[in-house]
Formats: structure tokens, sequence, C-alpha cells
């Protein structure tokens, strides 16, 4: 199996809203890529600047950051082209590599644009080299940037950064300084393209936790009502966990509990509400082993958030009343 290590430029509005900013944020003007085979050896490069439809004007941010000039652009074929001459170009069987989570979602964004997604079948595995690169080399660090990696190996900066085929280089270059077959316990699934049924559904094991991909719901509550959305099985074991806290709204909007498996003591749950460019709604849940330290944050977050309830419920109250009073004073003075 290869990998193509890839990476986009894109451009966006110049000013504010644009009509077509909801289906398509931001269009890629470059396609950046370096195909490695399976001991990581480089076999092939892809750079292609893309003569934008929507945005046709270089914003003044994206022309700065990678010195992209309007007159390469305008002399580019569109991106149906390219990315047709980018898919074939990958091959058949392949994985690939980003840094960062988010170049795989604009890739299929504008390929949905132009009705193309049938070239790139989702859900997708793949490896985000900036999470792997967190997880080996610095835990620490919240998510590190391209050229800090690069400076974190002492690795030559030869070629200027933000340009699609370059930074794909580097990013590369990180890839083969990390232990492979820690990287393929590492794997990531974007899914951009998310499930549309039960059948469809991702259940993913990794060896500290299960991630778990639903299907498309109307709303939360109906979500929540789900029998398969609010299991807390160990992924371990397969048994039950039994619920020592339900599933509650804490942080961040995110759903939180924590069970217990008789064998594997805590798991802690998570679950994020996403929405799809349609507006419907699907759920991310993540079950992790915890300690009794994450155990107590979590009964500590659902204190909080009593606590606040109860706050809020009290100042509503004591509004309410103050607000009569007021009304009953108003109509005294009235009657005076
Ligand atoms: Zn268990």
């Amino acid at each position: 199996m290869n990998y193509v290590v890839v990476d986009f430029e894109w451009n966006q509005a110049a000013y504010g809203r644009h009509p077509e900013g909801r289906r398509l944020p931001f269009e890629i003007i470059e396609i950046g890529a370096v195909l490695l085979d399976e001991n990581l050896n480089e076999i092939d490069r892809f750079s292609e600047t893309i003569r934008p439809k929507v945005y046709r004007k270089l914003h003044h941010v994206t022309r700065d950051l990678t010195g992209i000039t309007q007159e390469e652009l305008n002399r580019s074929d569109p991106f149906p082209y390219i990315a047709v001459d980018f898919m074939l170009w990958c091959g058949e069987d392949f994985t690939f590599c980003t840094w960062g989570d988010t170049d795989l979602i604009e890739l299929q964004r504008n390929l949905k644009y132009y009705h193309l997604q049938d070239l790139l079948e989702g859900p997708i595995r793949y490896y985000n080299i900036q999470k792997m690169f967190k997880a080996l080399c610095q835990p620490e660090v919240s998510a590190a940037s391209l050229e800090s990696a690069i400076d974190y190996f002492g690795l030559p900066k030869d070629d200027a950064f933000h340009r699609a085929v370059n930074d794909a280089a580097y990013t590369a270059e990180i890839f083969r300084q990390l232990d492979l077959e820690k990287c393929d316990k590492l794997y990531s699934v974007d899914y951009y393209q998310n499930p549309k049924c039960r059948e469809e559904e991702l259940h993913l094991n990794y060896e500290d936790g299960y991630k778990y991909v639903s299907r498309e719901f109307r709303n939360k509550e109906e979500a929540m009502a789900d029998k398969e959305v609010r299991a807390t099985r160990c992924f371990i074991c397969g048994r039950a966990a039994r619920k020592k806290l339900f599933w509650f709204t804490g942080k961040a909007k995110g759903c939180y509990c924590l069970a217990w498996c008789p064998e594997h003591g805590y798991l802690q749950g998570r679950i994020r509400i996403k929405h799809t460019d349609e507006d419907a709604i699907y759920v991310v849940k993540t079950l992790r082993l915890a300690d009794e330290e994450a155990a107590d944050r979590i009964r500590e977050m659902k204190q909080d958030v009593i606590q606040k309830r109860r706050e809020r419920r009290h100042r509503i109250v004591s509004e309410s009343k103050a607000g009569k009073s007021a009304g009953k004073n108003r109509k005294k003075a009235a009657e005076q």
C-alpha cells in the first residue's frame, strides 16, 4: 500500500458574505502531494494550481501567505480537471496523510460542489500526521505547527512553507521520523461523508478507547433517545458497563457520562453533536478508560452543572418575584 501525503491551499471570499459561502467556504486553488511507497520512499510528486470559479479574486491574505499570484491562477485549469488528474495519480491502493484534520473535509466539499464526490468515497481512513506527531512526540503541546515539528527534528527548511507541494513534502519528512507501527494504531477516520443508516455506522476500536459515529437524526433529543447512542459497552471486554453517572450536558455543549466495568474499571463517555451541511445531526461518541482522578473530574463537572442550574432557577424565581412586587407597587401608585 502507498501513502499520498497531500496538502491544499485555498481561497475565500474577499469581503463579507458570499452567496456560495455556505456551500463552498474555501475554494481549493492548489493541490500538492507526495506519493510514498510502503517503506516511505518517495515515488512521485503532484503539484498544480487551480483557476478558481467562485472566489476568482485571490484574497490578499492567501496571496501573502502562499506567494501564489493571480496570474498563476488565471492560466491554470479549473478544479474538475485537476481533481480527476489528481485522483488518477493517487492510484488504487493508498492511504491519505495530512497535517491536521481539515484538508480532507475541504477536498470532499470541493468535490461535492462540482458533483464529483464519486471520485472519493467516504468515510475515509487516513493518517493525521499532526495528531500522530503530538501523540508520539509532544503530548503536552496542543497543536504543533508544521514548521515547529520540522524544527523539533532539526530538519532542513530549504523550501518556502505554505506552498502545497512543499508542505506535503515537509509532512512526509515528519512522517518518516515516526514509528510506522505505532502510527498504524493512531489512524483517523474522516466522516464528512457521515453514516446514513444503521449499517453504515462506525464502531472504531483503538488501543486506548472506542469511537462511534452514528447515522443521522433530526435533533439532539431524537439522538439521545437512541439506545445505541447511549450505550456504554466496555470496549475491551464487550460487556455492558453500568452507568455511575447518566449522560448529562456539560462543558462545551458535550454530553458526558461515567460507567463501570467490573473487570476494567471506570469508562468515561463523551458525546459531541455534529451538524451536516444539510442541517441534519449525527453523534460522535468516545469511550475511554478513566482513573479515579478522571472519574472525579466528571463528577465535579456534573456538580457544577447542577449548581449552575440551581442558581439560574433562583435568579429566575427572585426576578419574577421582584417583577410581581414592582407590578403591585405600580398598581398601588396608579390607584392612589
Ligand atoms: Zn471490560
